[in-house]
């Protein structure tokens, strides 16, 4: 059992922090970012394995952080975490979607809106972040570890004074503390509104005009979205938010009227594949896409395994 430094508090830092605190080790957080800082707190947040890869490697991690929201669902009534049935709806049908064995419940459906030729409907995690990451830095402090403020220009040393490991769990961040040209930006837009009494979530991941996704939590709903490539820009725009809600008004007509509560933009820390290998003292565990939340267990796992 070491003195292992995680760098980041986002959704991933966080997780990875947790399980290894739970196998022993000793964990110092660093981040630039708190949690409600980060983009992880801009997260909807479904459990949906939407752009991240490779295929196999994201199957078996989204199936893990499955089985671990729905005991956290189960267990912890204070962590934001709540098992809810929706639909998720498709321009055509087709075969089963590619992650279905992660999904225990998994239904073909024709019952959706005019515009949508059928759907699938399943319980998803549903993760209301700000709560959920309070409840996870939580964790980690009451499991003896610490999460500080820290601006860092590199990855900590190891040995000698320094910690024995340290995981790099930076997100956008790595592009530079891992000097990785292959991490960029997907940014992503989104709308809360209030709650009209929705408690069904609604999805279509694929459509040529971006995600759309009509998400319900204890006090608002979050609409998006939007899927950007390479842009970095955190403003939200107005026209963006226009757009995105008469889109979820033909999926959901019970947002009809919904006030508007406020606007957000997150940037998804995208890469071709997630990075998770261990390179020395160092583990690598970013580049989670639109998918950090439902991959978060299973990559903190394999992280604590790196590290024995
Ligand atoms: C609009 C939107 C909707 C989304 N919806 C979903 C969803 O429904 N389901 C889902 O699974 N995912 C969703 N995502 C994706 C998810 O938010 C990300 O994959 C996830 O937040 C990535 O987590 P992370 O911990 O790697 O990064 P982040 O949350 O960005 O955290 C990175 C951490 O690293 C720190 N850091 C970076 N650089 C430095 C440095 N130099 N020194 C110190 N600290 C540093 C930051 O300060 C921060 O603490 C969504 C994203 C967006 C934008």
């Amino acid at each position: 059992m070491g003195r292992v430094v995680v760098v980041g508090a986002g959704v991933i830092g966080l997780s990875c922090a947790v399980r290894l605190l739970e196998a022993g080790h000793r964990v110092d957080v660093l981040a630039r970012d708190l949690p409600r800082e980060t983009t992880s707190a801009v997260a909807a947040a479904i459990w949906y394995p939407y752009r991240a890869w490779p295929a196999d490697r994201v199957l078996a991690w989204a199936r893990a952080g499955y089985d671990a929201f729905a005991a956290i669902a189960a267990d912890q009534p204070d962590s934001g975490v709540r098992m809810q049935e929706g639909t998720e709806v498709v321009a055509r049908r087709d075969e089963k979607p590619w992650w279905s064995a992660a999904v225990p419940d998994l239904r073909e459906t024709v019952e959706v809106p005019a515009g949508y030729d059928g759907g699938w409907v399943f319980t998803a995690p549903l993760v209301e972040m700000p709560v959920y990451l309070d409840w996870l830095a939580g964790r980690v402090l009451s499991l003896g570890g610490s999460i500080t403020r820290l601006n860092l220009h590199g990855l900590p040393p190891t040995g000698s004074g320094g910690p024995d490991a340290v995981v790099d769990c930076s997100g956008m961040g790595a592009k530079f503390l891992a000097a990785d040209p292959s991490v960029h930006p997907v940014q992503g837009q989104v709308v809360l509104v209030e709650q009209v009494g929705l408690e069904r979530w609604w999805l279509e991941s694929v459509s040529a005009e971006g995600p759309l996704y009509v998400v319900p939590r204890a006090h608002d709903i979050v609409v998006g979205g939007t899927s950007v490539e390479g842009e970095w820009s955190r403003t939200p725009s107005p026209e963006v938010a226009s757009a995105i809600l008469r889109r979820a008004l033909r999926l959901v007509p019970e947002l009809a009227g919904a006030e508007v509560l406020g606007h957000r933009v997150g940037l998804r820390p995208a890469r071709p594949e997630v990075r998770l290998e261990r390179v020395g003292d160092v583990v690598h565990c970013y580049g989670h896409g639109g998918a950090g939340v439902t991959l978060s267990w299973g990559c903190a796992g394999e992280v604590a395994e790196l590290l024995g």
